[in-house]
């Protein structure tokens, strides 16, 4: 039954030109197909069940071993055997001018099975083709591979190691090649890592060996301690299986790999963040837009990477976004330019940036240009907002909240001026101070609520009288006001001081006119009688103004201005009442 089965399955393999060889668990012949026979001409008619492998091995060496080398035949058949027992993973060799790759495949109690195929004779293959140690030291090519840069590994079929290189010493820490022969691969790099295998970066190499080892042949990479790093790879394929392993430091490449990364990360976040708009144009074509694409212009990055910058900006400013910046010659082109950018409403925006062409690249059409841009629509409405508000907070601080008038902070600022201005220009400079009579009786009589409309409605009389450009209403605080009247000479001034009078009068208290009077104080600068300051023509107003009380109120006084000490001229209403 077994024998039917090991001869189909043989049959089978022969179909696909594999060369095949079944052996019980003592290590004697089964079965062989013809594909055998035919890789394998010298056991032809020799061949038989139940011949033990040695046999086989024997005829196998003979036809390969040179005559001084046939005295050892009996090592070679028992390292043979071993390898027979031992083999895990396929390799390659020689045979009568074809390369042949064998595994071997353990059937449990029924023994095992032996698999040949001829594959193609690689140039590499002959490059790294490493001689056993013995004719290694025959041709001194452990010199040649003592050269080496790169760590060079050489392991049995059991994965131990048999020869190892300085630079391999080196990378793992060993110190002679004996402290290593003998060792799997696997505890030498354990013992690199002594006292450190609780790293993360070990555990994790560890993983990438074992899974190698499971299934060999991709190169590898693994950590070393303090950050450095080889790449493992392996060359398999010796007449008697040995494996051939290149370990090479990688650590400056990864340093630089990282570095690379982190740098990119970095300006990745930077442009993720900015609120301006970060291109990066490859040619014509946006290659990447930051998230700012979508708040200053509508669209999202789907919309525009892949597309040409053509779509995305006015006919008249395309030529700008691709010419060159600056002649090829230039390393790093710059330039700074306002464009109008395509809204996805159809709409254009005005924005402003910076563009430049990325270094070694100076073709016009293939260049790469990083290109920032911000909105200057958005930026001047922001602006303006603010300018609006600082003018806001500026006219607050200058206004009276109750009459609507100007403060005193706004009389200190524009008075010393107009001051000035008057008597550069050789024009007169009126100022007028009113305060309201008996305006605590007021109080007490009508109450407070009462007395804030009669402050409203003289603020509006005497607002009403600044008419003229750089004509300025004020109330100083309490019942007190002030008018500054630039280019008013003493006869206006007379005339707008009684019909303020007046109309003082005609407050309205509960629907009746003719319950609240004012006294005013008159001042008039000329060029002719000059007054040393501002203060002093207000202190001039003041007196006069203390003058109509005295004299009544309900009147108003004109200072002379000729002398401080001049009494002044007292003018009484027409009207008589008021509140005294
Ligand atoms: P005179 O004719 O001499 O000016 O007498 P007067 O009572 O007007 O003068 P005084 O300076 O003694 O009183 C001013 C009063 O003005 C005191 C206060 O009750 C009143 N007053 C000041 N500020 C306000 C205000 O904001 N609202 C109201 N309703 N009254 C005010
Ligand atoms: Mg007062
Ligand atoms: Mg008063």
């Amino acid at each position: 039954m077994l024998d039917t089965l090991l001869h189909a399955f043989g049959a089978a393999l022969d179909g696909l030109e594999v060369a095949y060889c079944a052996f019980d668990s003592a290590d004697r012949t089964l079965a062989w197909n013809a594909t055998f026979l035919e890789i394998f001409p010298e056991h032809d008619g020799k061949i038989h069940a139940g011949e033990p492998y040695a046999e086989n091995l024997r005829r196998f060496y003979a036809g390969r071993l040179t005559e001084p080398e046939r005295v050892h035949i009996g090592r070679y058949i028992e390292e043979g055997l071993a390898r027979h027992r031992a083999q895990r993973r396929p390799y390659e060799f020689d045979h009568r001018d074809a390369r042949v790759r064998v595994s071997s495949l353990e059937m449990g109690r029924f023994g095992r099975v032996r698999v040949w195929r001829r594959v193609a004779r690689l140039a590499t293959v002959q490059t790294h083709h490493v001689p056993s140690t013995q004719k290694l030291a025959e041709l001194n090519a452990t010199a040649v591979l003592e050269r080496l840069v790169n760590g060079v590994l050489i392991v049995d079929l059991a994965d131990r190691c048999m020869w190892a290189n300085q630079a391999f010493l080196k990378l793992y820490g060993l110190r002679s090649a004996e402290t290593a022969v003998g060792l799997s691969f696997e505890a030498i790099y354990r013992d690199a890592w002594q006292g450190q295998q609780g790293d993360g970066a070990f555990l994790q190499s560890m993983l990438a060996l074992r899974e190698n080892q499971r299934c060999s042949g991709a190169p590898f990479e693994l950590a070393l301690p303090g950050d450095r790093f080889v790449r493992v790879v392996e060359q398999r394929g010796e007449v008697d299986g040995r494996g051939y392993f290149e370990h090479s430091d990688i650590t400056d490449q990864r340093r630089q790999q990282a570095a690379l990364a982190e740098a990119e990360r970095r300006y990745r976040l930077l442009a993720e963040f900015s609120s301006d708009l970060i291109l990066s144009i490859e040619g014509r074509t946006i290659a990447y837009a930051s998230p700012s694409l979508t708040e200053l212009l509508g669209w999202t990055a789907a919309d525009v990477v892949g597309r040409s910058v053509a779509r995305f900006c006015h006919p008249q400013d395309f030529g700008l976004l691709v010419a060159p910046a600056a002649p090829p010659q230039c390393e790093r082109m710059q330039a700074d330019y306002r464009v109008r950018a395509k809204h996805k409403n159809g709409s254009y925006v005005w924005v402003e940036g910076r563009v430049r062409q990325l270094p070694g690249q100076a073709d016009a059409h293939g260049a790469r240009r990083i290109v920032n841009l911000r909105g200057i629509d958005a930026r001047k409405a922001v602006e303006e907002k603010l300018e609006r508000a600082q003018a806001e907070l500026k006219a607050l601080a200058t206004t009276d909240a109750l009459t609507g008038l100007a403060n005193r902070r706004k009389l200190d600022e524009v008075f010393g001026l107009e001051f000035r201005r008057a008597l550069r220009e050789g024009m007169p400079l009126t100022v007028l101070v009113l305060d309201i009579d008996h305006f605590k009786r007021f109080n007490d009589v009508h109450g407070h609520q009462q007395g804030d409309n009669v402050l409203r409605s003289v603020g509006a009389v005497l607002q009403k009288f600044a008419e003229r450009a750089g004509d300025l209403a004020v109330r100083l605080g309490g019942e007190e006001f002030v008018l500054v009247l630039p280019a008013t000479e003493k006869a206006r001034a007379v005339g707008l001081a009684t019909k303020i009078l007046e109309e003082v009068r005609a407050v309205a208290v509960g629907g009746a006119p003719g319950q609240v009077t004012a006294s005013i104080g008159v001042a008039t600068l000329y060029q002719s009688s000059p007054v040393e300051s501002a203060d002093a023509l207000l202190e001039l107003a003041d007196r006069a103004l203390y003058a109509a009380k005295h004299g009544g109120r309900n009147r108003f006084v004109e200072a002379s201005t000729s002398s401080y000490e001049a009494a002044p001229r007292q003018v009484v209403a027409e009207r008589g009442g008021g509140a005294g």
